[in-house]
């Protein structure tokens, strides 16, 4: 294994969509020297386990400041894939048919009726639609519904595609990619970012970014600092084969969803679950998927299971992002505890954690 590099300007922990997006926005602004350090191989984590869904109207319940940045960054999405297609012709497979929510029991009826209320009443986009006219839409969906609220703008993207675009052009850009590598601490002298020690040596930096997802908590700090408290939650999914294929939104229920993939791939998740960093797949876990997909569609039941597979989602303390600057230690940045959101978020946080770098002045 070649030998790392003793210094950088900028040091990203971690290159799961989050660490790819922020490296490719200061690479964009001209920053120099910025080298992202990943413990195993690029985007091999919770971002590759993902469904790709961008959908922040479908479960919101109050058009709060999450709300309004999630929103934000779906709305990025557009201009975000092509200027990726441009800079590397990896086509990310941005699907703009939208989604639909559907009501299949009479407590979801009323869920969907008070979002409808809030959502309509705010003017964002989003139609109540009748049972009938659900599944006149998408054929598949079980004769069982109630109703539907169709999500325009709520949208999808190949979520593994994403992370192969952001990986080729990081690299065209300059940043220097060191995989296979752990950072075990941070250098901290006063109060000042000096450089962090990896498992192969120790590389001299002013600014650092933590974007390490589930693992941010085992990173040490050589003074105290309070590091993230992240705990991970284990989501499993299943990968269907649908060809042709089943539906062309994406179908959303309060228990599970479909999402259908251009190339036939029809994926059915997930599950929720605090059992520390057992990443595997369970009978349990995979049994509940499928109850929950066969109620959206019992047409699913037919198709070929083709792909398992778990993922760790990084969980914050309330759920929230952790993101911006350590106000305790100069030069450290977070960009952490995305939990079910880090695809959706991903364009946001490059922006505002960039732009935070850059305008960063000790
Ligand atoms: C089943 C499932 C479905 C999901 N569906 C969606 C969805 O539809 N839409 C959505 O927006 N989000 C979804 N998510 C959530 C989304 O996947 C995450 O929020 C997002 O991937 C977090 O990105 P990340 O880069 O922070 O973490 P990760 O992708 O986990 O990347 C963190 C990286 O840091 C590396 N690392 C950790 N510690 C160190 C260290 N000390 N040194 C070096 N490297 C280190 C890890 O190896 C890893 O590669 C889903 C998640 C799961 C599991």
């Amino acid at each position: 294994m070649a030998s790392i590099k003793g210094s950088a300007n900028v040091v990203i922990i971690g290159g799961g969509v989050i660490g790819l997006t922020i490296a490719r926005a200061l690479a964009l602004r001209g920053v120099r020297d910025v080298c992202l350090v990943e413990r195993a191989g690029l985007g091999s984590e919770a971002s590759f386990a993902a469904a790709g869904m961008l959908l922040p109207q479908v479960e919101a319940d109050a058009q709060d400041d999450f709300f309004t940045l999630a929103c934000q960054s779906r709305d990025l999405y557009p201009s975000f894939a092509a200027a990726l297609h441009e800079e590397t012709g990896i086509d990310i497979e941005l699907d703009t048919t939208g989604t639909l929510y559907l009501a299949l029991t009479e407590h979801d009826q009323q869920e969907i009726e008070t979002r409808y209320d809030w959502q309509s009443r705010a003017g964002l986009p989003v139609e109540l639609l009748s049972a009938s006219a659900a599944r006149e839409l998408e054929p598949c969906i079980s004769d069982s519904i109630r109703g539907a609220l169709l999500f325009p703008n709520d949208i999808q993207v190949e979520n593994r595609r994403l992370l192969s675009a952001l990986a080729n052009t990081v690299s065209k850009l300059g940043v220097e990619i060191v995989t296979q590598t752990n950072v075990d601490s941070l250098l901290i002298e006063g109060n000042c970012v000096r450089g962090v020690q990896t498992n192969r040596g120790r590389i001299e930096c002013s600014l650092a970014v933590i974007a390490a997802g589930s693992w941010t908590s085992f990173i040490k700090s050589s003074s105290p600092c309070r590091i993230p408290e992240i705990e991970p939650v284990r989501g499993q999914m299943i990968c269907l084969e649908s060809k042709p294929q089943l539906t062309r939104h994406v179908i959303y229920s309060p228990r599970g969803y479909l999402v259908p993939r251009r190339d036939g791939r029809l994926l059915a998740g997930s599950t929720s679950e605090r059992v520390g960093f057992a990443k595997y797949v369970t009978a349990g876990g995979i049994g509940s998927i499928l109850r929950n997909a066969l109620e959206i569609s019992p047409a699913i039941a037919n198709l070929p299971i083709v792909d398992t597979w778990a993922g760790l989602r990084p969980h914050a303390a309330g759920g929230l992002p952790v993101l911006g600057r350590c106000d305790e230690i100069d030069g450290l940045f977070y960009a952490t505890g995305h939990y079910r959101n880090g695809i959706l978020l991903a364009p946001v946080t490059g922006e505002l954690v960039s732009k935070e770098i850059v305008s960063f002045k000790r």
